[in-house]
């Protein structure tokens, strides 16, 4: 076998060829998994505080590699990223998660799903258009599916931000802002651009009480503009509690279940709500 350390995507190594480069290579193979739908979603449950009620779910994307088992997207994702291959990984998921919120929809669940959109997926063309088709569809469950977008993807032209984000909540998407708190743009967005939903960072969730003035800060704005606050990364009873004081209306995290496949995150959320 080869030598190791090159870098993080040496695994790969068993299955490359000698003449292309290792991101080529490395894509191909990501194009194969894509082909072969080798990805998968998993679903974490977002908990309501004050109805005691598993309100959505998050869709978290896995390799199963025939021969790794299961990857985690932090393996991948940034690769995707890089190379472009997100826009049709991104796509996969937005149209895996769009017909499974159908499905619960149809079934008469009452559950939302967010789906993670990064920020080459979002400045990308192809997304208004799905976006568009799920949204005419008879069956579409208007104001169901939210996009989680870090600030990141917020960069550059923000009246242009601000008209794409407008047509897709015009569209019955919501939007959630990821992993807040973390990002260091201005943050005068918040109120330029149409938002549901602020997602606080698992960084401050794991300082705790430490963080609770930065925490009650988010929450305070949050009511200001509007938004519903959602708390990442929970895996302690202490945390929730002092989450529930703060006034933060919702939670995911470990404390209640790791991600998990369709079947799982069913059960789950019937146990869940049933307490
Ligand atoms: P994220 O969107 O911030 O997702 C939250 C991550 O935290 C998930 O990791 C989740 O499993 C993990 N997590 C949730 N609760 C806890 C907890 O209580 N403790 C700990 N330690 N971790 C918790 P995961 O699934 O490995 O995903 C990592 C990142 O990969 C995501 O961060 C997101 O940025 C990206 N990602 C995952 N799926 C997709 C996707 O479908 N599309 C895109 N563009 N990115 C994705
Ligand atoms: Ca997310
Ligand atoms: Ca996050
Ligand atoms: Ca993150």
């Amino acid at each position: 076998s080869k030598q190791r350390g090159r870098n993080r995507f040496l695994f790969f190594d068993s299955e490359m060829g000698a003449e292309a480069s290792e991101r080529n290579q490395l894509e191909v193979e990501l194009m194969r998994a894509l082909e072969k739908r080798e990805f998968v979603l998993y679903f974490q449950p977002r908990y309501d505080l004050r109805s005691n009620q598993v309100v959505s779910a998050e869709a978290l994307v896995r390799w199963r590699h025939p021969v790794r088992g299961l990857v985690m997207p932090g393996k991948f994702i940034p690769i995707c990223e890089e190379t472009g291959i997100i826009e049709e990984l991104g796509q996969f998921v937005l149209e895996e998660g769009c017909n499974q919120a159908i499905e619960w929809h149809r079934r008469g669940l009452d559950i939302g799903l967010s789906i993670n959109v990064s920020p080459r997926q979002f400045s990308g063309d192809k997304l208004m258009e799905t976006l568009r088709a799920f949204s005419q569809r008879p069956d579409f469950p208007n104001g169901y599916v939210e996009l989680e977008i870090t600030e990141t993807a917020l960069i550059g032209d923000l009246e242009m931000i601000a008209q794409k984000l407008r047509a897709i909540t015009d569209l019955g998407f919501r939007i959630a802002i990821d992993d807040f708190g973390t990002g260091y743009s201005n943050l005068s967005y918040i109120t330029r651009f149409p938002l549901n939903c602020l997602k606080i960072d698992k960084s401050f969730v794991d300082q705790l009480p430490d963080t609770i003035p930065i925490i009650q800060l988010i929450l305070t704005m949050a009511a200001q503009i509007g938004v519903t606050t959602v708390a990442e990364g929970v895996e302690t009873a202490e945390q929730i509690e002092q989450l529930a004081v703060s006034g933060c209306e919702q939670v995911q995290g470990y404390y209640f279940t790791k991600p998990v496949p369709l079947e799982a995150f069913e059960e789950t959320t019937r146990r869940l709500n049933e307490n």
